[in-house]
């Protein structure tokens, strides 16, 4: 069997009545991958999600994780994934350290010493009931219960959302630690920091449909600047630069800046014999590349 690909879909549309929440979307996953699957509310990522975990049944298409069906073999399947699901629920009446005993009696997994270290690293209140605790109290018990087997496969949907900055920072540690010793991880996200931070490949998802795909080196780097400029001429300059190469323009008072797909040679041509008072031209980051996309744009 071929791992080297460990989560492939192919082709997977999920329709609710009128909705396509996913439309025929393709997405592979490698051996070793912090994939980003980044996209707005409402974009299609709980529900491609969901399919790959057998919770929805798909309209079309075909899904494998390991090389296994993710429909047939969801039950083996389950062996070698983790899942932290976007909101938690559980037995309300449990203790949070009787929830994490009953789970961890089915698996041979962490070595309990890695699972205390855990438990304080998120300051779990092990004493607490589930239905008592905060839901990003509920999301940091799913985030241990998810490790405890020791997946291949680490699947995250929107895991920081309800998480304060300690305890964002304390997630992505362990999930680059563990990444290092061999689990690939499969997050969704519509925070574009964190995904610029942690995640080696990306898809965009929007209305059901994958826009982009690629490693974040890639995407980021090719012949795309940020352009700040300020100058008098703000009208005239924005007038003869060419519209082909602008994206994401903004203008304030006497500064314009915008994402230049073209080389800063180009640019410092076109600018040529206007009085520039100030001139920054910079590698931009995922926000400055994709906020369009979040506001509806392309
Ligand atoms: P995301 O996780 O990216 O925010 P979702 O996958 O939850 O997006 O939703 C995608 C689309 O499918 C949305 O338009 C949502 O309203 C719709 N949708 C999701 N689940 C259901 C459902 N059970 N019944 C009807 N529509 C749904
Ligand atoms: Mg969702």
């Amino acid at each position: 069997m071929n791992h080297d690909s460990v989560i492939k879909i192919s082709n997977l549309t999920k329709t609710f009545g009128k909705v396509t929440a996913v439309d025929k979307i393709n997405l592979e996953v490698k051996q070793g991958d912090f994939f980003g699957f980044v996209g707005p509310n409402g974009a299609g990522k709980s529900t491609t999600i969901n399919c790959l975990l057998n919770f929805l049944f798909p309209t079309e298409g075909d899904m494998t994780i390991l090389g296994l069906d993710c429909i047939k073999d969801s039950v083996e399947l389950k062996k070698y994934i983790g899942f932290v699901p976007a909101e938690v629920f559980y037995y309300e009446n449990m203790t949070v350290k009787e929830l994490l005993n009953y789970s961890n009696s089915f698996y041979n997994g962490l070595e309990v010493k890695l699972i205390k270290k855990y438990i304080k690293m998120f300051a779990i209140p092990l004493d607490k009931k589930m239905g008592e605790l905060s839901s990003g109290n509920k999301k940091k018990v799913a985030i241990i219960q998810s490790l405890l087997h020791k997946p291949q496969l680490l699947i995250l949907d929107e895991p920081s959302n309800g998480l304060d900055p300690l305890m964002q920072a304390n997630l992505f540690n362990v999930l680059e630690e563990i990444r290092k010793d061999g689990t690939t991880i499969f997050m969704s996200s519509h925070v574009l920091k964190e995904v610029q931070n942690h995640c080696n490949r990306v898809a965009f998802i929007k209305d059901g449909k994958i826009i982009k795909t690629g490693l974040i080196n890639s995407i980021i780097k090719k012949n795309m600047k940020l352009v700040k400029i300020t100058t008098n001429d703000i009208n005239d300059l924005k007038k003869n630069l060419k519209v082909k190469d602008l994206e994401n323009v903004i203008i304030r008072g006497n500064t314009i800046s915008f994402i230049y797909r073209n080389t800063p040679r180009q640019l410092l041509k076109e600018l040529a014999g206007y009085d520039i008072i100030d001139l920054s031209i910079e590698t931009p980051d995922l926000e400055d590349i994709f906020m369009d996309f979040y506001k509806g744009g392309k």
